[in-house]
């Protein structure tokens, strides 16, 4: 990450653009960038700060995001096509390189939190639809107005859009802009301002007295939105990073989409359009409306295949409720179809029983869900089935 050709390390109170904008605090990052909430201080509003990684590739990809945004900006005067809206970019030389720098409105959590917080109840099928509407709306947009495809299509890469909006409304969301350097107070391993620490403080005690379901919107504001119900909540989003989009009539990569999201005539490398992307946009909403991850559908596919995990086990980690109930079964997925590990490579397969049945022997063990009873390496050396 934080080296030659890598992220750039930024701080609350860095200025970029030649002191025009001053950076906040984090917002997230990817594979290519760090995204900061910075303060503006030309146009007095908050704005999302992306900082690319400065090799050479990545900066290539940078520019590529610059003009496939400039292109969503002009077509969409009034920025009502849910598609994030690209105000300035810059290129901005730090001890890692030259990083190029795109200014973006600033947005709320992603579809990916609110999923999170969402796990136990799903968010309701009329929050389903109006999320839906908006990405069908930036889709069209994209697809047919401009002949973009955006090919990474997944929640994280979807943002609400913030209700609250600091710079319209510093007091209420809780932030009033850094403008220099905090003088070092450590917290947390990095160096925030004491406003920061104190907003943080109030921030914990505040979510601590509400209930998980309830949602945030606001990223500067998000521990505060974490007060709200989702009812009050307008569940307009947007699309975001454009870094791997491409023009339809102009595709670079072979292979797209992230794999849960990965449609399959890009599997098979027989081509693919704007069609890609929808099938992307189903499995969020299916991911939406039923709170189910690919991690449960995993835990699901592990048990069909090996049994129900025991409860010390399925009990035992700090993530454990977002997937099991009490009984330790799954929250979400009911019915499990229980398909042994020797039926599977015989009827799958296509292995005979015998060899079936000795590579299972060999499987089995070290597939226990109980770390500690799986065999070592050297044990495993040992087994029949390899000698
Ligand atoms: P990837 O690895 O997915 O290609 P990336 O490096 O291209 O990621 P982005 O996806 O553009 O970066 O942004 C990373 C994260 O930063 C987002 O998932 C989101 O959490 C946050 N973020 C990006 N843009 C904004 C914005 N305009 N407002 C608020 N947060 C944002
Ligand atoms: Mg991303
Ligand atoms: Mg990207």
């Amino acid at each position: 990450g934080y080296r030659k050709g890598g992220y750039h390390a930024a701080r609350p109170g860095d200025r970029f653009a030649g002191g025009r904008f001053v950076a906040q605090r984090k917002l997230g990052w990817g594979n290519f960038s760090t995204v900061w909430l910075a303060y503006d201080t030309l146009h007095s509003r908050f704005v999302a700060l992306k900082i690319q990684k400065s090799a050479r590739d990545y900066a290539h990809a940078a520019l590529h995001e610059i003009e496939l945004l400039s292109a969503v900006a002009q077509g969409d005067p009034t920025n009502s096509k849910c598609v994030v809206r690209l105000l300035d970019h810059f290129k901005h030389v730090g001890p890692n390189g030259q990083h190029v720098c795109l200014i973006t409105e600033f947005l709320g959590d992603s579809l990916l939190r609110l999923i999170r917080y969402n796990r136990n109840k799903g968010i309701g099928l009329s929050r389903v639809k109006e999320i839906c509407r908006s990405l069908l709306v930036g889709l069209d947009y994209l697809h047919h107005e401009l002949g973009i495809i955006h090919t990474d299509l997944k929640p994280e890469n979807i943002l609400l859009v913030s209700t609250i909006n600091p710079a319209k409304d510093p007091v209420r969301s809780g932030f009033t802009p850094i403008l220099d350097r905090p003088v070092g107070n450590q917290y947390g391993g990095t160096v925030i301002s004491f406003s920061e620490k104190m907003l943080k403080m109030r921030a914990r005690r505040a979510v601590a007295k509400i209930s998980q379901r309830r949602v945030s919107l606001g990223g500067v504001a998000a521990e505060f939105e974490k007060e709200r119900n989702l009812d009050g909540i307008s569940l307009k989003c947007k699309i975001v990073d454009f870094g791997n989009a491409c023009w339809a009539d102009q595709q670079l990569a072979g292979e797209i989409q992230t794999r849960q999201y990965r449609a399959p005539e890009v599997i098979i490398g027989s081509g693919y359009s704007y069609a890609a992307d929808m099938w992307s946009f189903a499995c969020i909403t299916f991911e939406l409306a039923t709170g189910c991850s690919e991690d449960e559908d995993h835990l699901a596919l592990m048990m069909e295949t090996l049994g129900k995990m025991p409860r010390k086990i399925s009990g035992s980690g700090t993530r454990s409720k977002d997937y099991f109930n009490r009984h330790g079964d799954l929250k979400r997925i009911r019915r499990l179809k229980f398909w042994p590990l020797d039926c599977v490579l015989v009827e799958r397969y296509n292995f005979t029983e015998s060899d079936a049945q000795g590579f299972a022997d060999f499987l089995r063990p070290i597939l226990d869900f109980t770390p500690e009873n799986r065999p070592s390496a050297a044990q495993c050396l040992k087994h029949p089935w390899l000698n």
